[in-house]
C-alpha cells in the first residue's frame, strides 16, 4: 500500500512516520529541494498544482492525501478518478475562503463571531456599524498563522487597513475579547467510522500557535465542541482528520476556522494519544478501523519557533520533533513534547520549556 501526499512538509513526515509504523509506504509532490518529509519517502519536486507531478503522484499511490489546505481545488481535478483523495475536494473548498467556511458553520447552527464580507471600502463602514470596534479584517483565501489580516480599532484603521488588503476579496470579523483558544480534532474514515480527541487549549502569539495542553477539565466545552466536530464531520461526508478551532468566552464557544487536514495543535497526540492523529488519518482513508483517541496523561506541546536552541535537545522528560529545516524567524522548526501525571504538572512543564525556547520571539 502506498500513500501519496500533496505537501512534504513537516505534516507530511509526521504522516509518513505514521505510515511507517503501520507497515505502508508514503510518497511526496513538493517544490522544495530537500522538504522535511524528503526522509519518509520519494517527493516529485514539482508545484503542488503541477498536473503532470500529480498524474504521476496518484498513477502510484494507492489514495490521496494532503497536509496544507491551500492545495488548489482545480489541480485536484486533473487526478479526479486516478485514485481516491480524501480529505473530500468540497471540504478543502470550504475551508479556503473564510466566507463560505463561516457560511457553512452558520448553516449548521455552529456559533461563530458575527461577520460581514467586504467587497469595498465602503462595506468597512458598513461592517464597523454593523459589528462594532474592533473588528479584525481578514483576507477571505490564503491567509494563515495571522498572515493577512489587520485589527481595526478606530476610524483612523479604515484606510490603513483598506490600502494594506483591499486589493483582496476580505472579510470582516468581530473581534472576541476571547478567555482562551481551543481545538477539537476529530476523524471520519470512508465507512463513516467517528472518533473525536478530547480538547485542547491552545496559546498564539502573534497568530502562530505557540503551546497547546490537552485534556482540559471543562467537560462541557469539550462534549459541545465535539458535538460540532461530529455535525461538520457527517455534513461534509468527511474522511481523514478535521480540527476546528475555537474561542471560548464566557464559558460559551464561538468557532473561529476548521482545517481539512492533521493539525498542530493535534502533536500531543503522538505521545499523548493511544492513536496519534497522524496515524489516524491514515486508518480513516486507508477505511480501516480507527484507533483509540483516549489520553495517555496530560500532554503539553511547545512549538520551536525560529531555532532549536540546543538545551531543548537534552531537556529531560519530554520528546523532541526536529523537522530538519533551516532556521528563520517565525519559522516552525520543531516541537516538543511533555506527558505529565497531572494537569498541574503539565502546565508547570509546559511554561518552563515556553519561557527557556521562546524567549526572543
Ligand atoms: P486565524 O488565522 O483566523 O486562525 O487567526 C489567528 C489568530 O488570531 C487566532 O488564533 C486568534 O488568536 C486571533 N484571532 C483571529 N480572529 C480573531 C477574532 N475575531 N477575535 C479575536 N482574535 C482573533
Amino acid at each position: 500500500m502506498r500513500i501519496g501526499i500533496i505537501g512534504a512538509g513537516q505534516l507530511g513526515q509526521m504522516l509518513g512516520f505514521a505510515a511507517g509504523k503501520l507497515g505502508f509506504e508514503v510518497r511526496f509532490v513538493d517544490p522544495s529541494s530537500k522538504p522535511p518529509a524528503s526522509v519518509c519517502g520519494k517527493v516529485i519536486q514539482s508545484p503542488f498544482d503541477d498536473p503532470v507531478a500529480l498524474i504521476a503522484l496518484a498513477e502510484t499511490c494507492d489514495v490521496i492525501t494532503y497536509e496544507f489546505e491551500n492545495v488548489p481545488v482545480a489541480a485536484l481535478q486533473h487526478i479526479d478518478g486516478l485514485a481516491p483523495i480524501y480529505p473530500p475536494a468540497e471540504a478543502l473548498s470550504f475551508s479556503q475562503d473564510r466566507l463560505t467556511e463561516k457560511q457553512l458553520l452558520e448553516s449548521l447552527g455552529i456559533p461563530l463571531p458575527a461577520f460581514h464580507a467586504i467587497n469595498s471600502r465602503a462595506d468597512l463602514d458598513i461592517a464597523a456599524r454593523e459589528l462594532g470596534l474592533p473588528m479584525v479584517i481578514k483576507t477571505r483565501r490564503l491567509g494563515y498563522d495571522g498572515k493577512g489580516q489587520f485589527v481595526v480599532k478606530n476610524n483612523d484603521d479604515f484606510d490603513i487597513a483598506w490600502e494594506s488588503l483591499g486589493d483582496k476579496p476580505l472579510i470582516a470579523e468581530q473581534w472576541v475579547a476571547f478567555d482562551y483558544e481551543i481545538s477539537c480534532i476529530g476523524v471520519r474514515s470512508v465507512s463513516g467510522e467517528i472518533a473525536i480527541y478530547p480538547i485542547s487549549r491552545n496559546v498564539h502569539v502573534d497568530g502562530i500557535l505557540r503551546t497547546s495542553r490537552s485534556p482540559l477539565a471543562e467537560e462541557r466545552l469539550s462534549e459541545t465542541a465535539s458535538g460540532y466536530v461530529h455535525q461538520l464531520l457527517d455534513h461534509l461526508n468527511y474522511v481523514g482528520v478535521l480540527a476546528l478551532e475555537l474561542f471560548v468566552i464566557n464559558d460559551q464557544l464561538l468557532a473561529n476556522e476548521f482545517a481539512p487536514r492533521v493539525h498542530n495543535s493535534g502533536h500531543w497526540t503522538i505521545e499523548g494519544s493511544a492513536t496519534s492523529q497522524f496515524e489516524n488519518h491514515l486508518r480513516a482513508i486507508l477505511d480501516m478501523p480507527l484507533g483509540s483517541t483516549a489520553s495517555r496523561g496530560h500532554a503539553g506541546m511547545v512549538n520551536l519557533i525560529g531555532d532549536i536552541p540546543d538545551a531543548i535537545r537534552t531537556q529531560t522528560p519530554g520528546v523532541l520533533h526536529d523537522y530538519g529545516k533551516s532556521p528563520r524567524p517565525g519559522r516552525k522548526l520543531g516541537h516538543f513534547t511533555v506527558i505529565a501525571d497531572t494537569a498541574a504538572e503539565c502546565d508547570e512543564l509546559v511554561d518552563k520549556i515556553d519561557k527557556s525556547v521562546n524567549q526572543s520571539t
